[in-house]
């Protein structure tokens, strides 16, 4: 009995072992099958929300993607994402499930449990957030007992948290590291969709300067710079309008174009101006964005309501506000900083334009036009009057030439001095251009001579419209109650004539004009 006793119980405690080692062995294989499950599920939902954010485009649904996944996978009644608004003040409700998000209280960034997570960069976990101190309740019903927030930190910049209610508080040790994971993938891709909308923005400054630069290349005409830079706005920007205004004489700022024609800012033109004006007086600088005018606390005026989003930027010259540019939006297209920049490349193109051509202008006005009076100069003559004599030779034309002379133009220096000397100068000069043709050209000539070529007309018209001048210079008084008298010769062109024959007969007539008693024509 002993020997087989011995063999039985040795056979028992060997199954005995055998069935430890084999409940060992499945306790074993069954946490890691647990193991294996519960990575598998989390795994699934990392991959899952990998691959779906790869052919992501749009940052909303990003953040859609990632909520409905949390609430999901942890069978949670709140989970949100929620943004810091541009001042870092308070944080708005982006996305989330459970939330009635009409009815959101704002959550401040200073004092809120979103706010110290955000600030600390980490993960909190408030198992008790009812009894905070100062805890905004964004959910009465049921109180939130519980929250989870992770902080959303997008290259560098704090920009929100995700934050998960009432959840299963036994779980939070593993809530933690799946929240730090699919953040992680979050944040990764919205650094993505950053990045590729920075580039892309950047090639569009690029391709913008360039455009406009070549736009206005070959133009210093003010009008077709104004009118080419408004019609390439939209094209650039991808918006329903564009305006531009300039400043008047007055400093008043009124559009000069508009894309598409008869563009308002607002309803009708008088309340467009009126919006113009007010848009101006709260942007003094020429630099605004307004994302949404019809929610902005500055509308002042009524905005129309098929526009949503307004951009300006100035038009400067020497630091000074000349203009601005102002690109407006319809209801699906949102304006944001990137829009600014590329608005403010257009318009520091269009200044530096503007500049050139008010410069080029004044350099050739310089060159032509005399100071003083404002008509051609002695070179300008000497170009004009080879010009038209070439036309006479060639198509057979008449042509005559006057010349004008102040009589006893020193008396009057002597008597009233060199600035009224001035006056009475500027007086002829006026009191000539009045009269004549615009396809005429008046000249001074010298110190108080002045030249007229009259294209076109036989010296008999030409000795009309002199004795005419003449008669009105003599009977103006408007110079300090003086007198003043001219005398005048006048030629038409001969078919042999050079310019200086021409000149020299017309010279010839004045002096016989001054010779037989001034204040009188004399045609040769
Ligand atoms: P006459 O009837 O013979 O033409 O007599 P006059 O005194 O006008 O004689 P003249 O044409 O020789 O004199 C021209 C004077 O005009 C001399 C000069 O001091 C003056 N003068 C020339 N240019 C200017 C100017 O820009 N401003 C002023 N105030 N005087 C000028
Ligand atoms: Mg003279
Ligand atoms: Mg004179």
């Amino acid at each position: 009995m002993s020997a087989e006793s011995e063999k039985l119980k040795n056979h028992v405690t060997e199954l005995e072992e055998k069935v430890a080692r084999q409940n060992q062995a499945i306790g074993s294989y069954r946490d890691q099958l647990i193991k294996v499950t519960e990575h598998k599920s989390e795994r699934d939902l990392y991959s899952e929300l990998a691959s779906v954010f790869a052919r992501e485009t749009s940052v909303d649904s990003v953040y859609a993607k990632t909520i409905d996944a949390l609430s999901q996978h942890f069978k949670i009644r709140y989970a949100g994402v929620f943004l810091l608004d541009a001042k870092n003040d308070e944080f708005a409700f982006c996305y989330g499930k459970g939330y009635n998000a009409g009815a959101l209280p704002p959550v401040p960034y200073i004092g809120s449990f979103m706010g110290q997570c955000l600030f600390k960069r980490e993960i909190l976990w408030e198992p008790a957030f009812a009894k905070r101190p100062r805890c905004v309740q964004l959910n009465q019903d049921p109180q939130e007992q519980n929250v989870v927030c992770a902080p959303l930190i997008l290259l560098g910049n704090e920009a929100g948290v995700v934050r998960c209610a009432n959840l299963d508080t036994a779980g939070i040790d593993k809530v933690k590291p799946v929240l730090r994971t699919v953040t992680q993938l979050l944040v990764s891709t919205l650094e993505r969709l950053m990045l590729q909308s920075r580039n892309e923005w950047t090639l569009r400054s690029l391709d913008t300067s360039f455009s406009i630069a070549r736009l206005l290349e070959n133009t210093i005409d003010k009008k077709e710079i104004l009118s080419r830079v408004c019609a390439e706005v939209p094209r650039l920007l991808g918006c329903a309008g564009c305006m531009l205004a300039m400043k008047d004489p007055a400093g008043a700022l009124v559009p000069v174009a508009r894309w598409p024609d008869g563009f308002e800012l607002a309803g009708n033109q008088s309340s467009g101006a009126i919006y113009l004006r007010n848009l101006v007086e709260a942007f003094p600088a020429g630099n605004a964005l307004i994302p949404d005018v019809h929610r902005d606390d500055r509308r002042w005026s009524w905005p129309d309501p098929k526009v949503r989003s307004l951009c300006m930027a100035p038009i400067r010259q020497r630091d000074a506000l000349h203009g601005v540019l102002i690109a407006v939006g319809t209801a699906n297209e949102t304006f944001d900083h990137a829009h600014e920049d590329l608005l403010g490349i257009v318009a520091s193109q269009a200044s530096v334009t503007l500049e050139r051509a008010s410069y080029f202008l004044k350099q050739e006005d310089q060159a032509r036009l005399d100071g003083l009076t404002g008509l051609y100069n002695r070179r300008m003559f000497q170009e004009m009057l080879a010009e038209e004599m070439a036309r006479v030779k060639r198509y057979s034309h008449s042509l005559s030439l006057m010349m004008m002379d102040i009589d006893h133009f020193k008396k009057c220096n002597d008597t009233f001095g060199h600035p009224v000397g001035d006056e009475v100068i500027r007086m002829v000069a006026r009191s000539t251009k009045s009269l004549i043709r615009a396809t005429d050209h008046a000249f001074r000539y010298g110190g108080e001579e002045f030249a007229v070529l009259l294209p076109e007309t036989a010296s008999g018209n030409g000795h009309v419209l002199a004795e005419r001048l003449r008669a009105q210079i003599e009977s103006d008084r408007s110079v300090r109650g003086v007198t003043t008298t001219v005398s005048c010769g006048i030629t038409g062109v001969l078919p042999n004539d050079s310019p200086d024959s021409f000149v020299k007969r017309s010279d010839a007539a004045l002096y016989t004009a001054k010779e037989s008693g001034r204040n009188r024509v004399v045609i040769m």
